[in-house]
Parts: structure tokens; sequence; C-alpha cells
């Protein structure tokens, strides 16, 4: 048996930790904040039947453009955004990291606003990009200013934004990202995973993208739409952001099943996101009744809330762990991390809290 630190690894790798929410079978698990709802029966079957079509040429490569699928999310997206403006890839960690390997890479720096979510400078560790820690203001927020200030200190090729900001719930306000626009010539990346979970009338930054061709937004299929497994995210920006990301990502990179997975879910999509009023429920009722149990919780527009007031987080992680509850340490002092499940999840968790706390 060898150990990492024998073999001859990257020295910039040596010492790093590798993504690690735990992975274990329990009865409520809220650690990675999926939509805990099943996909309904009926949407499964037609998703079986479009991978039965898809098998009977699975001998052959995939469409590497995806252009069905492309047109599925661009409609799906909506806002007059046209399938090449639309590049699609294995959840949006790989969009992530292809976006790294384009714009970043070594001698190139990638700026950050921790804490934010954890594969954004992991990912920026595994392409060999430097990674610059920016500075939020009061309550997680960034500011205008702020933000063009840590982009004149650090001149990064890439600034990272996360809106709603994972783990902490935090929105982003589009002014934000319009002077961080301004202020860089590089490429600017909002994360929008949860999306879906804002308040009717949030802004996007998908309404930005007219006229900011190094403006990117990237969602996903893994929350809202209830698809984490599938492993699909997405990107809207400038059609010559794709002919960026063409040149780094593995040629058919996205299998012939998971774009016939994908696009029959998104044909389904009234239904698979039919759950996230429910889910917006179950926040909603974490946000009122955490205080009631003596807790902290951030006000949050996604299907998480981070809550403070715990005076050891390690310990009431391992409480609820032998309740079989899976909840998230995130490393911010004195919190943890739920996500919104569903009422019978919610209701298990909060009782049990209430009890062990
Ligand atoms: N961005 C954010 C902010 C996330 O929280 C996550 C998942 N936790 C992702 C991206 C990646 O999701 P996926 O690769 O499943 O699309």
């Amino acid at each position: 048996m060898t150990t990492l630190d024998e073999l001859p690894i990257r020295d910039d790798l040596r010492g790093l930790t590798p993504y690690g929410a735990p992975q274990k079978t329990v009865r409520v698990a809220l650690n990675v904040n999926e939509n805990t709802h099943p996909v309904p029966e009926d949407v499964a079957d037609a998703i079986t039947a479009s991978l039965a079509q898809a098998l009977r040429t699975v001998n052959r490569y995939p469409d590497r453009e995806f252009h069905s699928l492309r047109e599925s999310l661009a409609g799906y997206l909506g806002r007059g955004i046209t399938p090449e403006q639309v590049w699609a890839a294995n959840g949006s960690n790989e969009i992530i990291q292809q976006i790294l390997q384009a714009f970043g890479g070594p001698g190139r720096s990638v700026l950050g606003f921790p804490p934010t979510y954890s594969m954004h400078s992991i990912l920026a560790a595994g392409t060999g990009t430097r990674w610059v820690p920016g500075r939020r203001d009061a309550a997680y927020a960034i500011s205008p200013a702020t933000a063009v200030a840590e982009i004149a200190a650090h001149r990064p090729d890439i600034v990272f934004f996360c809106a709603p900001n994972n783990p902490t719930g935090t929105p982003l306000s589009m002014e934000t990202v319009e002077a961080a626009y301004d202020a860089t010539g590089g490429i600017v990346m909002v994360d929008e995973a949860y999306a879906e979970f804002a308040a009717a009338g949030t802004r996007t930054a998908l309404e930005l993208l007219p006229g900011r061709p190094r403006l990117i937004v990237t969602r996903t299929m893994s929350k809202a739409f209830a698809f984490a497994g599938a492993r699909v995210g997405y990107l809207a920006a400038d059609p010559a952001i794709a002919d960026a990301l063409r040149l780094v990502r593995l040629p058919y990179h996205l299998s012939a099943l998971t774009q016939a997975a994908a696009i029959a879910a998104i044909a389904h999509a009234d239904r698979m996101l039919a759950m996230v009023d429910e889910i917006k429920v179950q926040r909603d009722r974490l946000l009122t009744e955490l205080p009631r149990l003596g807790y902290e919780p951030l006000p949050s527009a996604s299907n998480f809330v981070l809550f403070g007031g715990i005076e050891n987080p390690q310990r009431m992680f391992e409480q609820l762990l032998a309740e079989d509850i899976l909840v998230r340490d995130v490393g911010i002092p004195n919190t943890l991390r739920v996500t919104a499940g569903t009422e019978e999840e919610t209701s298990t968790f909060l009782e049990t809290l209430g009890r062990i706390g």
C-alpha cells in the first residue's frame, strides 16, 4: 500500500482536501440541498421511454453538440435565450470546471467570496487556478463598492458569484454584478443553482446577459428540478463562451442517456418543479420554527437554511446522525446547514432538534 504523499502528484495539490459531504444511508438526508421529493411516477415512465429509445443507438457516439437538449434548456429558460447561448455538462460542477480550464489555469486567478460553495475553490485548485478569497460586508452581503475594490486589489481573470449564496443563503444584488462586470476585463460567473426557489419577481443575472459577452450564468437540474442523480448542469452566456468551452471539454462529454433523460424531464418541467412551492413552505417553516427553538436562522431564498446559535455544531451533528438525520457542518462557527425536505422530513428534523437541543 502506498500513501498519496509518496506519489509524484503535483506539488500544488499536496495537502488539499477533496470535496467531502458525507454520504450515508439515513432516514432523513438533509445535507446536500437536494429536492427530496422523488420524481413523479408518470414522469419517470416518460424518461424511461426516452432512455429506451436512446439505447437503440447507444452503439454510436452521442450528439456532441447536444442540439436537442440545448433547445429544451433554452425553451425552459425563456427570456429570448437561444440554444446557441446555452451549454450543458455533467452537473454545474463540470460547467464550472470547464470555465476554469478555459479562462483560468496556471498563472491565472479567480476571485470568489467565501464562505461560498466549496467546489468553487476546489475546482480552482484542480485546474491550477489561484483562488483569491474576497471580502464580504455585514450579513455576508457583497456591495458593488466591495466587489469593485476587491477586483481593483487583485485583478482576477475570473470573478465567481453565487446567487443566492450557498451556504449562507444571502441574495446577490444585480448592481454588484453590473459593477463587477464593468470593473474587470475578465469573466464574471454567477452561479444560480438555487434560482427556482427565489420569490416571484426576484432579479436574475440572465437579465444582464444582453451586451455582456464576458458574463456567464450557471444553473443546474440538481436542485429544484429533482434531477441530482442524472448530473445535468448548464449555462447561459454569449455563444462565444461555448466556443471557448469547446476547446477544453471532452468530446462527447454528455452521454446519449443523459441527454435523453434530461430532454424528457424538461418536457415535464411543470411536474418536475411541482414540489418547489411545497419546499418553500417547509423552508419558511424552518425560518419560523428555528428561532422558537432558540436558534438563529439566516434569511434564505433557497431550499436550505444556515442556522446559528449552536454551542457545539459537531456534537449536534452527531446527535442528529444518531437519530438517522443528516445535516451539514459547513465549518462556519456555531452553525449548521439544513435542507428543506418534505413536510414529514422537516417535522422529524424540528421535533428531534427540539428534543436534543
Ligand atoms: N453550485 C452551487 C451553489 C451548489 O450548491 C451546487 C451543489 N451543491 C452546485 C453548483 C453543483 O451542483 P451540480 O453539479 O449537481 O449541478
